[in-house]
């Protein structure tokens, strides 16, 4: 009898069969990394895969019944898809829920400005950044911007290989000697960090020669002006590519896999048993939602209300006498978000026996939070059991994390606010390294063993 847990690292277990399917898995998810860089392009990615394998939205139908594959896009940028059960609503539904933005250079509302001979454009940062690694490297531009007229103007530039690309500026080690001397913290100002965004000038202007330039250039492309700037949501990431990492090409490397890795997992999941013959049990909701990364506030954020009122459509179109807080009293959730895993160069700051190891399978984490377990959503007991029990039947490889040591930081996910509606939650989603980074890295088998997971959940009876 083994009575000692010991955890499993994929790679000792793993069939050739499964390796074939986890690299072709993989290829599509890499291709995903670098397609959908923003919400808007995840929203985007998502309804293609979705109408490819014959769902649709929810507004084309009058009624719902057991087998119906729809789903609601709340504003470009969040999504919420449903495949509907043999069960009642009452019963419960089992669901998934991961967020899709990611931190990254947000634009301010005018962010036009010359100085030195160089336009440049002034950025805030959204979501938690260390913001020494966004200088000096490759930058693209996404996201839209609506005219005077109204109509919206989708822009991108920089990611095609023989593009253009952007960049911030950092300065250089010679004239660095004051700024070396302050914090980590305190040695970028944010208010420093300008996009470099052109150089030449309008030479039948009197000033502002190369604001004017760039100007008739935004004009030309996109028809804008700058006042345009104040309606759009543009946003710098990193230009650079997914690619896999390492010489035994085991590990996968690139921009916004928190939380896109799950959101694929949650999105292609749902999609592959929506194509099996048989219907399933319980009905299962994906979502992949917006904000997560300033804390959950906002209309495409999984606070907003939008979330129940999809819900209210549900009961509504399927004819059934239901009640929507039993219905989420009733309902099982997994918060698909990545979890950190043991950086071997930073060991101090995890208790290694309650963290996650690269290649030991998807985390499963009871809570999350800070300090005296502040603002987490912490899994009942029972629920646990529940989990883990249906990954130990369907041999998923899981390992029980924690987000470091106790005093060491800390943070969130959505769980807390589905919890709140009184449904099941834990958080379950694939470790990772350098987390908020440019430049993400997970491990391709823990990737797939995230996918597997989230299979046999939403199968769960
Ligand atoms: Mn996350
Ligand atoms: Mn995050």
């Amino acid at each position: 009898m083994d009575l000692k847990y010991e955890k499993k690292n994929i790679h000792s277990t793993i069939t050739e069969k499964e390796i074939s399917m986890m690299k072709k898995y993989s290829k599509e998810y890499m291709k995903f990394l670098n397609e959908a860089k923003t919400e808007y392009l995840c929203v985007e990615y998502a309804i293609e895969l979705l109408t490819k394998n014959n769902f649709v939205d929810i507004n084309t139908l009058q009624e719902i019944k057991e087998g119906d594959k729809v789903y609601f896009i709340n504003k470009e940028k969040s999504l919420y898809v449903a495949v509907i059960g043999k069960d009642a609503l009452t019963c419960g539904v089992n669901i998934i829920g991961a967020h899709i933005d990611s931190p990254r250079l947000d634009i301010k509302p005018m962010p036009l400005y010359e100085k030195q001979n160089v336009a440049l454009l002034k950025t805030q940062y959204y979501g938690g950044i260390k913001k020494y690694q966004w200088l000096a490297i490759p930058l693209a531009m996404h996201g839209v911007i609506y005219n005077e007229k109204n109509e919206k103007v989708v822009v991108s530039a920089g990611e095609e290989d023989d593009d253009f690309c952007f960049t911030i500026t950092d300065l250089l080690p010679h004239l660095s000697r004051d700024q070396m001397k302050l914090s980590a913290n305190e040695f970028i100002d944010p208010e420093k960090m300008s996009v470099l965004f052109g150089s030449i000038q309008d030479r039948t202007v009197k000033k502002d020669k190369i604001k004017e330039n760039i100007l008739k250039v935004l004009y030309r492309k996109y028809g804008i002006k700058e006042i345009d700037f104040a309606r759009s949501e543009i946003c710098f990431v990193p230009s650079f590519k997914a690619k896999y990492v390492g010489i035994d090409e085991s590990l996968i490397g690139g921009y916004g896999q928190d939380d896109r890795v799950c959101a694929y997992s949650t999105l292609k999941a749902i999609v592959d048993i929506a194509n099996k013959p048989d219907t399933v049990d319980r009905t299962m909701i994906a979502m992949i939602v917006d904000k997560e990364e300033t804390g959950s506030y906002g209309n495409t954020s999984m606070s907003s209300l939008t979330f129940d009122m999809f819900m209210n459509r549900l009961i509504n179109m399927s004819g059934e006498d239901a009640d929507l807080l039993e219905i989420y009293f009733n309902s099982k959730m997994l918060s698909a978000d990545v979890s950190t895993c043991v950086d071997p160069c930073y060991e101090e700051v995890s208790d290694i026996q309650n963290s996650n190891t690269l290649n030991c399978g998807v985390s499963l984490e009871k809570y999350t939070g800070s300090g005296g377990k502040y603002s987490s959503s912490d899994a009942n007991a029972s629920y646990m059991s529940e989990i883990m029990n249906l990954f130990d039947r369907e041999k998923i490889v899981y390992q029980l994390g924690t987000l470091g040591k106790i005093e060491k930081g800390g943070g969130g996910t959505i769980a807390y606010i589905l919890a709140n509606k009184g449904v099941n939650v834990v958080d379950c989603g694939t470790p990772i390294l350098s987390m908020h980074s440019p430049f993400e890295v997970a491990s391709e088998a823990d990737i797939y063993m995230t996918y597997k997971a989230y299979v046999e959940f939403f199968r769960m009876r």
